[in-house]
Parts: structure tokens; C-alpha cells; sequence
């Protein structure tokens, strides 16, 4: 390709809402053009990264025994209906009408579609096992889409579903998938982890999910400092907490502590380390009836409430959908007292409400507490005296604190979520009605798995890994070219004849070449070099009259002098 014939429109300010170097690198380079919100076009660079990406996906997903297909973007609504999601996936999915009058949905997931199509052919036992994946548009009205495409509304996902005759061979496929994501992200140029993480929308039981470190990254992991485990932090679990020596002992009493509203004012008037101090944090539950309840989550007061360990003890109860923050004025209206609320008469306060304590609470004595009355406690408060107290898993594991594997420290990351792969069980073959004959045929529901990537995110997600302060840097293979041939002065007709035979030699090599014959200065051709990222720079100087040529790498600016047929057989190896 001929750099003067390329559409690679560059800008020379980054776009300002681009916070992230990936988001700044893309547009300023000319691989993507915001269309509109979280909406984005890929313009040549940007298809031919996203062309290499997807080849490695299709050959490695292949090679793992999923079929490619091209599923719908449009769904009908009634499918949504049926699996009982249409109602409970939130604004995240983007409902319109046709003319007609029916309802349709712009595709966010697909479980729904490859259970039907499932549910239409498959019969028998036989028939099992199958996995069908496709590489393909997915719409998600995302709340706050930012960051380019790392989290747009519109962007490009591999996902797949497996079907399997029961959970031993789910197990197998996990695994399998899992090893194939390994391959995918190893060719890919990028260092990820599989971590432990929650389900969330898309359900099911046991879910991994593949992340890379970078400190812009939304999401947090939790990784112990001695031993393998991590997890996301929204499932992450820690060991029961070493009780400090300063234990506050004292005898049952209601204690008036006036003005102290938060756990730092009580700690410090009470001279109580916050440990030992009852945390309550009240939300609003949202209900799939559109009706709402509220909650209240006790924690220690030194630690922190996990939102969606609390939004999954919700749905252990209730079918709930998400959780929302309370005013200290609404709660005033049930009779709470922001600061000081308490598990004493709290049922009788909000005898609808749901009511946790986090595991750590479990047996814990010596407690101070909210008295549900505005500047009083009750200290000396013994949670055994209660009844029926309903323990859950709802503290964030914190950093410090201490793994529930081996006691190592657990420590707190940033990181990009760029795969998740899911055991869905019988979720959607069950709310679908899809069944298969088994070897003694009975009917059964199909044992499900889903497998997703985030596809075009990893362009996002290899340049902050790879990139640096002047531009892109890809790994070898999603460089849109794997060099750049450039003439340093493109009016010596020597040095252009010599760039010009190159050109043809690479080019007949199979090398992917950009050859840069614009009249531009040759200042400005290695900043674009800089800008676009691909693996390495050719420079045709004045020494290559003498046949020495200069290779750049673009990965740490290293350069290296060569002769014509070691550039030669170098671009060929690399
Ligand atoms: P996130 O927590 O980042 O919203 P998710 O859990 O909703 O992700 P999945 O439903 O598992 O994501 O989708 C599979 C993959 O699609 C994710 O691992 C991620 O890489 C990608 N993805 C999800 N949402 C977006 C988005 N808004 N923009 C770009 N990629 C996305
Ligand atoms: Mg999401």
C-alpha cells in the first residue's frame, strides 16, 4: 500500500473528551471516527486491526471446535419475553417498534437467539455437543459510554454458546474454552489473567473472566500477594478478620453519643476502634414488578459494602435488579436516623425490609451499634442474642486484608475486562422450553455455556497495554502493516529509485508494507510512524547508497543498521 493512496485522516490535537491514550491514539491516528455517542466507525487502519483480530478469534475458536455463524442484530421483543429478560436487562437494552407495531431489540447478548435456533434443530443426545460463535455487531445503551471503544454503545463482540447433554460435558467445554482464550489472547501480543467473577446480567453459576492490568482499567481485581488467587472484586473473598487487642468490653446499655453521625465521629467519642463498630448502609432495591424495597446491609465499620454481593444477597431473597442509594431524608420517613441506625426494633421500623449481615459478623461480640434514635448506641451488643440473622458475603475484600486460601495479603488492581466465559446451566433452555431426548429418552433441558470477547475493545485494550507517549504500539500481530517504508529525502532520485525497489521486493516477500511516498518532510513521515504504531520503520537514508539501510523498531524506538538482504530475511522472520 502507498501511504499517499491510504485514508488515515490524522488530527494534530487529540480529541477532548479523550482521556485514555488508546482513545487519543485511534482517533488522532485515523483508525476510528466517532459517529456519535459510544457510536463509532472503523475507517481502513482501524479494519485492518480489527481483521487481524477477528482471523486469530475464527482460527483459534475453530481450531477449538466452535462453528462460526452470523446471527440477527434485530430480535423480536417476544424471544426477550419468553426468557424472561425483556423486563429485567435494564436500560442497557434498546427496545423500538416496527411498522407494524411489534417490538424489537437491538441485540445487546444473544442467548436468547442461539437457544431458539437450538431449540428448532437439535433433538437428540446425538446431536451433542455443539458450539456456535459469531463475530458480529452487539447495541448496549450503556449509562455513560466513554473512552472510545473501550466502553461504547455500539461495538463488536465474539460470542458463543455451547449445548451439551448434561454438566460433565458443560465442565469439559468450560475448560476448553478457557484454554482457547489463553491461545487467542497469547497470539494477540496481550498478558491477561482469568480471574473468579460474579454472572451478572447474562446468570448462570460459575463464571471466569479475562482481564488485563493497566491502571486506567473500570474494574478492580483482587489478587493475593503469596499464592494464585484472584478475583474480581465483586466476588472476591478474604478470611474472617484478626479481632484487634483493644477489644471495648462492656455490659448491654444504651449510651447517648451526641453529633456522631458517621463511624469516625463515633469511633473517636467512644475512643472504639471502627472495627467493633456496626456499619448499616440502607438502599433501595429495585423489584422486576417495577416495585421497589428496602435494604439494609450491616458491615463492620472499617469496611466497606461490596454493591453487587449486595445486590446478589438481594436476589437469594427477592427478584431484584439493581440497587439505589437513599436519601437521609427518605429515611427519616421510616423512622431511621442516618448514622445511627441499628438492628435493635429494625424489623419493626420496616417490617418489609431485607436484612443482612456480612459473614464476618458472624459470632461477633463487643459490638456498638446504631439505637434507631438520633445521638444513641447501644454498646456491649452480642449478635448472638439475635435469631435467624441472615449471614451474607457482603464486604468488599480490602486491601491488606487477608486471603481466605492461604492468609497471604490481598492486594487491589485496575484492570480491562476483555473476555467472560459463563456456565449458564439450564437458565435459558429452561425459560425457553429447548429440549433434547436423552440416550433414555427422557426430555431434558440443554446445559448451556456462553463465551464472549470483547473485540473491538481489544484494540483499545492492546494499546494500553503496548502504547506510549507519541502514539500506537502494536503487538506483531494486529500491526496494520508490519513496516513502513520511508525515503529520508524522497527528491534524491537514487535514494527514491532504491525505496521504490524495495517497495516491489517486500511486496513480492508478502511482507505487509507501507510504502510512505507523500512529500513530506521526513521529520514528519516518522512522527506518523510514531502516531500509527506499526512493528517497524525502514529507512531508506543516505547510506543506503553504500547498501546500509536503518530498521526501527517501534516498540522502544531501538534502531539497528542493516544491509539490503538482512532487511530482507529480518522482515520475512519477525
Ligand atoms: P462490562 O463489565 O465491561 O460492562 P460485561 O460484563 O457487561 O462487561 P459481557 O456481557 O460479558 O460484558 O460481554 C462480553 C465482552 O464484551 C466483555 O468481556 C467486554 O470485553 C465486551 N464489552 C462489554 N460491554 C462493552 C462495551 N460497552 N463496549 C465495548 N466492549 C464491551
Ligand atoms: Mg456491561
Amino acid at each position: 500500500m502507498r501511504y499517499s493512496k491510504l485514508f488515515a485522516p490524522t488530527l494534530k490535537e487529540p480529541p477532548k473528551d479523550a482521556v485514555l491514550k488508546s482513545h487519543q491514539f485511534l482517533v488522532q491516528a485515523g483508525y476510528i471516527q466517532q459517529i456519535g455517542s459510544g457510536v463509532y466507525s472503523f475507517l481502513p487502519l482501524g479494519q485492518r486491526v480489527l481483521k487481524k483480530i477477528i482471523s486469530i478469534i475464527d482460527e483459534v475458536m475453530q481450531a477449538h471446535g466452535a462453528q462460526s455463524c452470523l446471527f440477527n442484530f434485530v430480535t423480536p421483543a417476544s424471544l426477550w419475553q419468553e426468557s424472561g429478560r425483556f423486563d429485567k436487562y435494564g436500560k442497557e437494552l434498546l427496545v423500538f417498534k416496527d411498522r407494524k407495531d411489534n417490538d424489537f431489540v437491538l441485540g445487546p447478548t444473544h442467548e436468547e437467539v442461539a437457544t431458539a435456533i437450538a431449540k428448532a434443530h437439535i433433538k437428540s443426545y446425538k446431536q451433542l455437543p455443539i458450539n456456535l460463535y459469531q463475530i458480529h455487531t452487539k447495541f448496549r445503551d450503556e449509562i455513560r459510554p466513554r473512552f472510545g471503544l473501550m466502553r461504547a454503545r455500539e461495538f463488536i463482540m465474539k460470542d458463543a454458546y455451547s449445548f451439551h447433554a448434561d454438566t460433565t460435558d458443560l465442565d469439559r467445554e468450560f475448560e476448553n474454552m478457557h484454554q482457547a482464550y489463553h491461545e487467542i489472547f497469547t497470539r494477540l501480543g496481550l498478558k491477561v489473567r482469568a480471574i473468579e467473577a460474579d454472572s451478572g446480567a447474562i446468570g448462570g453459576s460459575k463464571s471466569k473472566e479475562f482481564v488485563l492490568l493497566a491502571p486506567c482499567g473500570e474494574d478492580t481485581l483482587v489478587a493475593c500477594a503469596s499464592c494464585a488467587y484472584v478475583a474480581n472484586i465483586e466476588v472476591a473473598k478474604r478470611a474472617k478478620r484478626a479481632e484487634p487487642d483493644n477489644v471495648p468490653k462492656a455490659a448491654f446499655a444504651k449510651f447517648p453519643t451526641p453529633n456522631t453521625p458517621s463511624i469516625e465521629a463515633v469511633s473517636a467519642y467512644l475512643k472504639v476502634e471502627p472495627f467493633f463498630i456496626l456499619k448499616a448502609v440502607v438502599k433501595k432495591v429495585l423489584l422486576d414488578n417495577a416495585e421497589s424495597q428496602l435494604a439494609v446491609f450491616f458491615v463492620r465499620g472499617d469496611d466497606s459494602l461490596e454493591e453487587t454481593k449486595a445486590l446478589n444477597a438481594c436476589k437469594s431473597q427477592v427478584p431484584a435488579l439493581s440497587l439505589e442509594d437513599i436519601e437521609g431524608a427518605e429515611l427519616r420517613k421510616y423512622g431511621l436516623f442516618a448514622g445511627y441506625i441499628g438492628p435493635y426494633g429494625l424489623q419493626h421500623l420496616v417490617p418489609n425490609a431485607l436484612v443482612f449481615f456480612d459473614t464476618d459478623l458472624q459470632e461477633a461480640d463487643s459490638l456498638i451499634c446504631g439505637a434507631n434514635e438520633e445521638g444513641m448506641h447501644f454498646v456491649g451488643v452480642d449478635l448472638a442474642t439475635f435469631s435467624g440473622l441472615n449471614y451474607q458475603d457482603i464486604a468488599t475484600a480490602g486491601a491488606g486484608q487477608a486471603c481466605a486460601l492461604c492468609g497471604g495479603v490481598l492486594e487491589h488492581h485496575k484492570s480491562i475486562e476483555v473476555g467472560h466465559i459463563f456456565k449458564l446451566g439450564d437458565k435459558y433452555s429452561k425459560s425457553l422450553g429447548a429440549q433434547f431426548l436423552d440416550k433414555e429418552g427422557r426430555a431434558c433441558c440443554f446445559e448451556m455455556g456462553c463465551y464472549g470477547i470483547g473485540v473491538s475493545r481489544l484494540l483499545a485494550a492492546i494499546l494500553e497495554q503496548n502504547a506510549d507517549e507519541k502514539g500506537c504500539v502494536w503487538s506483531g500481530s494486529t500491526a496494520p502493516f508490519k513496516v513502513v517504508l520511508i525515503v529520508a529525502n524522497t527528491k534524491d532520485h537514487a535514494l527514491d529509485d532504491l525505496g521504490e525497489s524495495l517497495y516491489t521486493e517486500l511486496l513480492n516477500a508478502k511482507v505487509e508494507v507501507l510504502l510512505d511516498d507523500r512529500a513530506e518532510r521526513f521529520g514528519a513521515k516518522m512522527a506518523d510512524f510514531e502516531l500509527m504504531g506499526c512493528s517497524y520503520a525502514l529507512i531508506v537514508g543516505n547510506k543506503a547508497k553504500e547498501g546500509v539501510f536503518e530498521i526501527i523498531k517501534r516498540h522502544g524506538l531501538s534502531k539497528q543498521e542493516m544491509s539490503q538482504q538482512e532487511v530482507l530475511d529480518f522482515l520475512k522472520g519477525v
